[in-house]
């Protein structure tokens, strides 16, 4: 009874209005409100019994249910039928319809269209993906050979100028490159990941989203001020002819090296060769072009526009007459591949030459290019793009953006010859360009004096792979515009003519020796890029200027061809950033060091750090032979301050290692050999004995005699050490620690430092034993007199004295209850970067330790303190930049 007074009392609560918006999408929050309201327009009636709850569940729609305060939950499943499904879902879909047969509309849209750019939080997600692989193929692979595994993983701790220095030093068109290298035939092709779930990582998009980080910090290239003097002096006249990768390159190179005198002369009013006039705006910007010409410019490089290699104005003979002592040439292939069956026809009539496109293309859409204020061609209907190369992918996508109805890229062999790298290909696919193989073109239908369309007949590959046209097979293709995208050479006489004197080959190019760029027949004439016939893309044209900066270099200089490459690397005003600091008298060229074990091991290891530039290092604990230790396995465990996405706190490993297994013979010879390598870097031994007053005199001694800038007395060491009457067996008793730190200070004149263990209740009466006679660390003197235990509990004091400035030196210990997680979290982020005096040493598992997996470690807290470095650089550009 009641059921059914209910059923007939209660309004249908699925109005009309509810009905006609069911399917409608949610253009905005107001309009959920409006419809939640509607969907519950019996509220005033408001009655709580399950048949209301059901009948409620039934008829909101799914959207405005789970907008409501109190969504409820469906007890059964979902029935839409098909065709409802079918008109609702394209109220949703974000890809085009699959039935969706028309080109988009792209008319004038020059937007960024490549699958690989990635945002920040794209990057640091790939980059955390990088194996970073001992052999790593992706950089065999690259032309430049970038080290793409450092720059990987500076980008994954979010060092981006270590990133773009790391990829600038091998390629200085670095962001070109990141953008539209064919990496899938390159470094991505070889790629370790290929065969796992995500694939191989996008290490263009890697690339461009690093160096166009750079880019905007505006910062300039510099001459490394530590560049090797020039044997012959660098006033020697070089000249280097076209303006594209592979000259901008020779000459960024050649400026490295400290040549002063080096013009590049260009033809046309711009730079950047095939870059700029014929890769489209939506693949390559023109700000990137400026960016890195601008960074040769930088070196003092001279560009001359409006100059051209012809026997009308420049030409070899007469460069090396006036006085050039080596020139290179850089022209590519400027030339259109030209076909019979075109001759006369002309754009006018709605013909295009690549060559005679896309330069109008660019100049219409890329900004800043010319100040001719060319407007883009003007396209309709259909056009018909011949060629499968690179190039007829960029005309086929450029025409789109011309006002082409559709596109038709026709070409004369099959799918699988297709010359252009799968990411072109795909890109023109996407935009629903047509594809046409097996078609050769034999004759232009012209209408009016206007292309009309073109006949075709079929080819075909005989079984001896020989290609032939059949033409009892032909097709008519109706088209408004068509663009032939055949391939460029060198064609014009007097350009050739003006290279007298450089034997040219079959092809009529310039013959040179591969492997030194250098021309057979002059030697002082180097060739690269398109020219040189070997290179076909962008990296590989910067890699023979490169290359033939080196060579034209050896011969300048008179250094032998096989003499050891000595390129130089980006340098910035970042690089000399002076981040020294003074402590205990004792001058660190930079505040960053690895404490003891495992990064600190061995000798290879510590030089290693050295070489990576790191500031200092604590060695690993090691004793006299008498308390020697063998079979010393480090045990490894997870650590518990993975799950970042970049910095220290990434998945890492933390490492308990007992005393060095090697002898004081070997370490005190490795101190001796690490600072006649590298006098500017500190060395900290550390060393420990059983309570022993010759022991430790005998050990600090010859530590200090060694070479060692100071000392650290492991009085801490709690794995294993203790047992044999050392480390934390010594530091657990102030007698003990007073008499140790005494026997030290009194035995060496280098500073001392000590190290305690926190595995004790009061850190105090041990701390003060070790300094009761002289005043060893400021922190200790001061927070012991407040009875505080120093690292944790006097933690937020310490920090605002460091924050003061009047503290400058920390040295922790492991600490019980002060995790490595606080520690970061509470130091290192918050203070460090504003504490550029503040020198922090750690025992283990901590700070410098705390990701202690040995190949792991060194790279993230290195590249992480590359970040606060970066950030306390920018400070100080900025201040220097206010500074009038
Ligand atoms: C449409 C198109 C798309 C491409 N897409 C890609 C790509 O996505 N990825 C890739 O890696 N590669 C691509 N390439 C290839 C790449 O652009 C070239 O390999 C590269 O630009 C060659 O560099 P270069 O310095 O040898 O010659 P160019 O880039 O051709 O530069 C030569 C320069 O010399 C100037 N010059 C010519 N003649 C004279 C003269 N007589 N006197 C003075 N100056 C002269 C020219 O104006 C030009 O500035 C593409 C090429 C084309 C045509
Ligand atoms: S091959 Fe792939 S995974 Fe290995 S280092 Fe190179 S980019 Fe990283």
């Amino acid at each position: 009874m009641a059921k059914a007074l209910l059923s007939r009392e209660l309004p249908d609560i699925e109005t009309d209005q509810i009905k006609a918006q069911r399917n409608t999408p949610l253009n905005s929050a107001r309009e959920a409100t409006t419809r939640d309201k509607l969907a519950q327009n019996c509220s005033t009636c408001y009655v709580t019994t399950t048949a209301l709850s059901r009948k409620k569940e039934r008829t909101i729609p799914e959207g405005s249910n789970l907008l409501r305060l109190n969504p409820t939950v469906k007890p059964y499943t979902n029935l839409v039928p098909s065709a409802q499904t079918k008109k609702n879902k394209q109220h949703w879909k974000r890809n085009a319809d699959r039935k969706c047969t028309t080109c988009p509309t792209l008319e004038k849209n020059f937007d960024d269209i490549k699958h690989t750019t990635l945002s920040e939080r794209g990057a640091l997600k790939e980059a955390a993906r990088c194996l970073k692989c001992a052999d790593a193929p992706c950089q065999k692979s690259c032309p430049t050979q970038i080290d793409v595994k450092s720059f990987i993983s500076s980008i994954a701790t979010k060092n981006y100028y270590g990133a773009a220095k790391a990829i600038l030093s091998d390629n200085p068109l670095g962001l070109t490159c990141g953008m539209v290298c064919p990496t899938s035939d390159l470094c991505v092709g070889g790629c370790n990941l290929h065969a796992s779930e995500e694939g191989a990582i996008n290490i263009g998009g890697l690339q461009h989203f690093a160096v166009d980080i750079f880019m905007k910090m505006g910062i300039p290239q510099t001459l490394d001020p530590k560049t090797k003097p020039l044997p012959l002096g660098g006033q020697q006249k070089i000249a280097l002819i076209g303006g594209g990768p592979a000259s901008i390159s020779a000459a960024c190179f050649l400026a490295r090296l400290g040549y002063k005198d080096i013009t590049v002369y260009e033809k046309e009013a711009y730079l950047g060769g095939l870059s700029s006039a014929e890769i489209p705006q939506y693949r390559l910007g023109f700000d990137v072009v400026q960016f890195e010409v601008g960074l040769v410019k930088n070196l003092g490089v001279k560009f001359v526009t409006g100059r051209k290699l012809s026997t009308k104005d420049i030409t070899v003979d007469g460069l090396l007459q006036s006085g050039h002592k080596a020139v290179f040439l850089g022209i590519g292939l400027p030339e259109p591949t030209s076909v019979p069956i075109f001759k006369g026809l002309t754009p006018e009539m709605g013909f295009y030459t690549s060559k005679s496109f896309l330069p109008l293309v660019s100049k219409g859409s890329k900004k800043g290019m010319c100040a001719c204020k060319t407007a883009l061609p003007v396209l309709h209907g259909n056009v018909i793009v011949l060629g499968a190369g690179d190039t007829a992918f960029d005309c086929a996508t450029s025409a789109l953006r011309c006002g082409a109805r559709r596109v038709y890229v026709v070409f004369r062999k099959g799918f699988g010859n297709i010359r252009a790298v799968p990411e072109e290909v795909d890109l023109a696919k996407e935009e629903k360009c047509e594809f046409m193989p097996f078609m050769s073109p034999q004759e232009v239908i012209v209408k009016d004096g206007r292309v009309a369309g073109l006949k075709f007949c079929r080819t075909e590959q005989l079984e001896d792979g020989e290609w032939i046209e059949d033409h009892e097979q032909v097709l008519k293709l109706k088209a408004n515009f068509i663009i032939s995208a055949f391939g460029s050479g060198l064609y014009d006489n007097e350009v050739k003519e003006a290279m007298s004197g450089v034997k040219l080959n079959r092809w009529g190019l310039p013959e040179v020796d591969s492997s030194t760029m250098q021309s057979v027949s002059n030697p002082q004439v180097f060739v690269g890029g398109d020219l040189a016939g070997v290179a076909e893309t962008t990296v590989e044209s910067v890699n023979d200027g490169k290359t033939a900066a080196w060579y034209m270099h050896c011969y300048l200089q008179g250094i032998p061809f096989t003499a050891p490459v000595e390129l130089p690397k980006f340098h910035c005003p970042i690089d000399e950033v002076d981040l020294s600091v003074e402590v205990c008298g004792i001058k660190f060229e930079n505040p960053f060091g690895l404490a003891s074990a495992p990064p600190t091991t061995s000798t290879a290891m510590i030089r290693r750090a050295f070489q990576q530039g790191w500031g200092f290092v604590v060695t690993k604990t090691f004793g006299l032979d008498k308390d020697l230790v063998t079979n010393v396995s480090p045990r490894i465990v997870r650590g518990v301050t993975s799950g970042e996405n970049y910095g220290p706190g990434q998945g890492c490993f933390l490492n308990i290692e007992l005393i060095s297994e090697k002898c004081q013979a070997y370490w005190c010879q490795s101190i001796r050999e690490l600072k006649r390598d590298f006098p500017e870097k500190v060395i900290i031994a550390s060393i420990m004995c059983s309570y022993n007053e010759a022991d430790w005199t005998e050990l600090a001694q010859k530590a200090e005699a060694a070479g060692s800038d100071a000392l650290e007395l492991n009085l801490s060491c709690p794995h294993g050490m203790g047992e044999s009457g050392m480390g934390l067996a010594c530091g657990q008793d102030p007698v003990l620690v007073k008499g140790i730190s005494q026997w030290v200070k009194k035995a060496v004149k280098i500073p001392v430092f000590i190290k305690l263990t926190p595995n004790i209740t009061d850190i105090v009466s041990i701390a003060m034993a070790a300094y009761e006679d002289e005043k060893i660390f400021d922190i200790e003197e001061k927070y012991n007199k407040h009875n505080d235990r120093v690292y944790a509990r006097s933690s937020r004091r310490v920090f605002s004295d460091l924050i003061t400035g009047q503290l400058r030196f920390i040295f922790c210990e492991k600490g019980g209850q002060f995790s490595a997680k606080v520690y970061q979290e509470t130091v290192l982020d918050k203070h460090v970067k504003d504490l550029p005096n503040t020198l922090l040493f750690s025992g283990h598992n901590f700070v410098f330790q705390q990701d202690s997996a040995p190949a792991h470690k060194a790279k993230t807290t290195q590249a992480w303190f590359g970040r606060q470095k970066i950030d306390f650089i920018t400070r100080r550009l900025a201040f220097l930049q206010s500074d009038p």
